[in-house]
């Protein structure tokens, strides 16, 4: 079964709160909606859900429309699991009792398939507990359990990883997104988080303002943003002003070719704190050397501050994050150099 989101509109009142937007999602396919808050991504969810009805446009399960204008097939037809950053168990059920709910099963079997699913996310010695007595990432677990257990077609997350602290987060997303591949689920996942939406989506819808700005496998939005909307959404980045010179502009980090830009063009040259490599040797005769501003050791990786001039005398301040404990001195020159795929440049308009 393919979902498509046809040309879709949708207001508050005067607030447009998405803007003609269009995509699918194939079988077992997990999708998900990436962007800063208030661009829309919980209303499309509402949406899919039938919470919502469209302005204009449609949606499709199959052949089927699901949703259109002014027309949304009601929530409990749809075959759809929904999960949200707030649990919204039951409290007066047990977890199993939680889980069951949803089951249009005889009893017996009901409970055989939920004990299958609370097992399969790790909650099922749980089962007879209320979720008072458990902690968020306990309730959590069971609200996917309870989301998954009927065998929805389609399964909508809205931030369900959000109230809980980073080590739980990966460790649920883990268990979640192994259940999603063994059950063959198409996910539909609200987040504006991109490191989460790279782990757990076969696709990204990247949104801003209402309007889709790229569609893509994690690898490509990430190596191949559109814009520097993009570009600096997945990863703090240093930004500075150029110029298209001969086919090419040329920056404190070497001449990067730009084919398809006209000469004279004003451009923005985004890259990368973690896209910048760190030597203490020029790589090439032309390299600029910077000087050390600050280090911070962050665990995994160091962040360094660093100051440059360029030849035409512009002062660079540049964040470079690199892997690992590093033993750079004050007094070293440094040399950053970058790989030029993943320098950026974007035409200024
Ligand atoms: P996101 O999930 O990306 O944070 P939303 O879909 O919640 O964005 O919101 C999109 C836009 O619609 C925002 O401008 C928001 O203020 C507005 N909005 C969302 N919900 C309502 C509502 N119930 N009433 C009025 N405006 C709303």
């Amino acid at each position: 079964m393919i979902y498509s989101f046809e040309d879709i509109s949708h207001h508050y009142g005067v607030t447009p709160s998405v803007d003609d937007i269009s995509f699918a999602i194939k079988q077992g396919e997990v999708v998900s909606l990436l962007g800063p808050s208030g661009c829309g991504k919980s209303t499309l969810l509402r949406l899919a859900a039938g919470l919502e009805a469209p302005h204009k446009g449609q949606i499709r399960a199959g052949d089927k429309i699901i949703s259109s204008a002014g027309y949304a097939l009601p929530a409990d037809q749809r075959h759809m699991g929904l999960v949200f950053q707030n649990y919204a168990l039951f409290p007066h059920l047990t977890l199993l009792e939680n889980v069951c709910y949803g089951l249009k099963l005889p009893k017996k079997q009901a409970q055989e398939r939920a004990y299958q699913v609370m097992h399969d996310v790790g909650v099922d010695k749980l089962a007879n507990m209320y979720p008072h007595e458990c902690s968020g990432g306990q309730q959590q677990r069971v609200a996917l359990a309870r989301a998954i257990a009927p065998s929805p077609q389609l399964l909508l997350l809205d931030e369900p990883f959000s109230g809980l602290d980073t080590r739980l987060r990966e460790r649920i997303r883990d268990t979640l997104l192994h259940l999603l591949r063994e059950q063959n689920i198409a996910t539909l996942m609200v987040t504006h988080d991109a490191e989460e939406a790279m782990f757990m989506s076969d696709r990204i819808v990247v949104m801003n303002q209402g309007q889709i700005v790229q569609i893509g496998r994690p690898i490509d939005v990430y190596r191949s943003p559109v814009n520097a909307f993009v570009a600096t959404f997945f990863g703090e980045a240093n930004r500075f002003d150029g110029q298209v010179q001969a086919g090419q502009v040329q920056t404190i980090l070497g001449a990067i070719d730009t084919p398809q830009l006209s000469d004279g063009q004003a451009v923005e040259v985004v890259v990368r704190n973690e896209n910048l490599n760190v030597y203490t040797e020029p790589q090439h005769k032309a390299d600029k050397p910077f000087s050390l501003v600050e280090l911070h050791l962050l665990g995994g990786s160091t962040l360094i501050h660093l100051a440059g001039d360029g030849d035409d005398g512009t002062k660079h301040h540049f964040h470079a994050k690199i892997p690992g404990i590093n033993f750079l001195q004050p007094e070293m020159p440094i040399y950053l150099a970058a790989d030029q795929s993943q320098i950026f440049i974007y035409p200024k308009t």
